[in-house]
């Protein structure tokens, strides 16, 4: 699925643009992920301030979850924003 609207690249954690790979939580819905403001976190602080190495973080780490809330592992291309995996 793709995003339905785009999201802020820049990490909530240590405010850095994400300009290869990081972490966006979003709601699911029938259209697509709708991302949501606030819990976007760059590669760097996935890893190190939520302090998981070599897996996503805990969708709960990131920002309070909701039933239909998931974590998107995104990367930025030329052309927008790729779901790379998804984690509920
Ligand atoms: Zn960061």
């Amino acid at each position: 699925m793709e995003l339905v609207s785009t999201p802020a690249l820049d990490c909530s954690a240590c405010g850095d643009r994400i300009e290869d790979t990081g972490y966006i939580p979003a709601t699911e819905r029938d259209d697509g992920y709708e991302p949501l403001a606030d819990g976007t976190v760059c590669e760097a602080c996935g890893f190190s301030e939520i302090g998981l190495m070599g897996c996503a973080p805990e969708l709960e780490d990131v920002i309070d979850a909701g039933t239909d809330d998931i974590l998107l592992y995104v990367r930025t291309t030329d052309d927008g924003i790729d779901v790379v995996s998804t984690k509920r």
